[in-house]
């Protein structure tokens, strides 16, 4: 626009100063400068115009430009804010006092602190153990990992990690990741090992010994040699009874047993006939509750494993009375309840005694024939079909285990 008024504005310029010059007879050489100059001022101011309009757009540009950096800069931190929220690791960060200046959701939620205000990690872990590795990192400006045992605000094996945030940097990252699950495991995992060697190491200890007296008395006589043959088939036989049932809480805890509609009455029923026989033996009375039909979606096998598992323990530890078995639906639920009236639990062993190879008195399940591992099949069982499985018991009065299943 200013390309066509400047020069437009000369020519006007020039033109009112020939007229003016004229009108007073001035001298032509004048008349020529004037125009001159005019033409000189309008382009100079022009041109200013011209500046100051690129300046301005340039600006404009250089701010949308600063504007678009900032949102990006601050697109950037809520991303990394939400990713080390998401992440199962604390995170803290300090500077070279070992003041918190950062913590994610995770640090927060496991020391159960409010957002980080001037408080030391030490004041928000109270582990010296922590305190003293960010230290130990900070005088030697390396990274340092150790696994440490907190204390608050619950016992917990947490692995840790401390590194320094850049070389020239005095602030320090802190990650802290909970193994107290794994470690666990593991000890489970080594207890069991030990359990099973246990379990298989004394009947096998047994039938040598029975062997070695056999063999060491050739001319002993016909029913000393029986009887050893004897004691050494009812360890055979033992060692079977704890392989089958490792075997079966190996199927129950990989839980890809196939399901299917099944008629939990019957499945109960062709359980507790056969035993009827070895309660009357004992002089107990067994008895049945149960529907004609109740129709679960279970593993039959593994059903019917729950409930022999169940009625036999009854029928070991009661001395005399009933064990009453019923079952029913409640609330969408298979309910199946085994009672009896025999020697009863003491509060202490409730929770144990779902745990493998956990026996109140291993004398006296030895003698029923019990492996330590009847309770624990049935949990396994009943949880990989979604159930639980509840007890209560009164010393010398007697027991109840509850199993509950959904039925679809
Ligand atoms: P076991 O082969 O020794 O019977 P279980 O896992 O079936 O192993 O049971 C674990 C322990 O729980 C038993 O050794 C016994 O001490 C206790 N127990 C189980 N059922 C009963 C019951 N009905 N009455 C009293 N104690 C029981």
């Amino acid at each position: 626009m200013y390309r066509f008024v400047a020069p437009l504005f000369a020519v006007f310029v020039a033109l009112v100063a020939i007229a003016a010059l004229a009108a007073v007879q001035a001298p032509a050489w004048s008349l020529v400068v004037m125009v001159l100059v005019g033409a000189a001022a309008v382009l100079v101011a022009s041109r200013a115009r011209q500046e100051t309009a690129r300046r301005d757009l340039y600006e404009k540009a250089l701010k949308k430009k600063i504007d678009r950096l900032r949102d990006d800069v601050r697109e950037h931190s809520t991303v990394l804010d939400r990713l080390a929220d998401g992440l199962d690791v604390a995170v803290f960060l300090t500077d070279g006092s070992q003041v918190v200046s950062y913590a994610n959701e995770r640090a927060i939620s496991m020391f159960q602190f409010d957002k980080p205000a001037n408080q030391t990690l030490l004041a928000i872990t109270l582990s010296n153990e922590l305190a003293e590795l960010v230290a130990k990192s900070q005088q030697e400006r390396t990274s340092q990992q150790a696994e440490l045992n907190l204390r608050h605000p619950e016992e917990r094996i947490v692995r840790v990690h401390v590194w320094p945030e850049s070389p020239e940097n005095r602030r320090y990252f802190v990650s802290l990741y909970d193994v107290s699950d794994l470690r666990r495991l593991e000890r489970v995992r080594r207890d069991f090992v030990a359990n099973v060697s246990h379990e298989l190491r004394t009947p096998m200890t047994t039938i040598r010994a029975m062997a070695e007296t056999i063999e060491d008395e050739t001319g002993g006589d016909a029913f000393a040699h029986h009887n050893y043959i004897d004691r050494i088939i009812k360890e055979v036989d033992r060692l079977t009874r704890i392989t089958d049932d490792l075997l079966t809480l190996s199927v129950a805890e990989s839980g890809t047993v196939s399901k299917m509609p099944t008629n939990a009455a019957e499945v109960v029923r062709s359980v507790v006939q056969p035993l009827v026989k070895k309660a009357e033996s004992k002089g107990l009375t067994l008895s049945l509750n149960a529907p004609t039909e109740l129709e679960v979606h279970v593993n039959p096998t593994q059903l019917s494993q729950v409930a022999i598992n169940l009625v036999d323990n009854a029928i070991n530890y009661t001395k005399e009375g009933e064990i009453a078995v019923t079952l029913s639906e409640e609330g969408g639920l298979m309910k199946m309840e085994v009672r009896d009236t025999g020697i009863g639990l003491a509060s202490e062993h409730l929770d144990r005694i779902f745990e493998r190879f956990y026996r109140v008195d291993k004398g006296r399940s030895r003698a029923t024939g019990g492996t330590g591992l009847g309770l624990s099949i049935v949990r396994h069982i009943v949880e990989s079909h979604r159930g639980r499985v509840e007890v209560s018991s009164e010393m010398n009065k007697g027991t109840t285990f509850t199993v509950w299943m959904p039925l679809s």
